[in-house]
Parts: structure tokens; C-alpha cells; sequence
């Protein structure tokens, strides 16, 4: 389940909800004044799944990781 983290434009409060996603987009309430919160994009969980997209399309797409295409002892190419 991801975390996301809120921050409230009446009292400034900043917290974090954990929460499925299919609940991601769904309003959340301040625990201090219950005034709706706003979600800020959280810069740490956007860096992650994009390293983790990178991973998993180097893997996918080549039988071996430090093959250069050109010359690799591991694969045997070249
Ligand atoms: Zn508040």
C-alpha cells in the first residue's frame, strides 16, 4: 500500500495516509481542523518507480545485463 503524503492550506499541517490505491484519489480530512487536505506528489516514491521502470526494462529486453550488444563474455556474442 503506498503512502501519501497531504498537506493542509487552512492550519499547515503536513501528514502522511496510508492508503490503497484505489482510494488514492479520494478526498482526505485534516486530523487537526478536518478542513480537506491537498496530496503532494511526493518526490522520493516518483524517483523509485521510475528506477524500478528502468530495471525491469533493461532485464526484459536483454538475456544479459552487461551485454554491450557488441561484445559480451557472459552471453557469449562477439
Ligand atoms: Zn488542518
Amino acid at each position: 500500500m503506498p503512502i501519501y503524503e497531504y498537506s493542509c492550506p487552512d492550519c499547515k499541517l503536513k501528514f502522511e495516509l496510508l492508503r490503497p490505491l484505489s482510494q488514492a484519489n479520494e478526498a482526505a480530512f485534516c486530523p487537526q481542523c478536518h478542513g480537506k487536505v491537498n496530496r503532494i506528489l511526493s518526490s522520493f516514491n516518483c524517483f523509485r518507480a521510475a528506477s524500478e521502470d528502468v530495471s525491469t526494462a533493461i532485464g526484459g529486453s536483454s538475456p544479459c545485463s552487461t551485454c554491450s550488444a557488441i561484445s559480451c563474455n557472459t552471453c557469449g556474442l562477439g
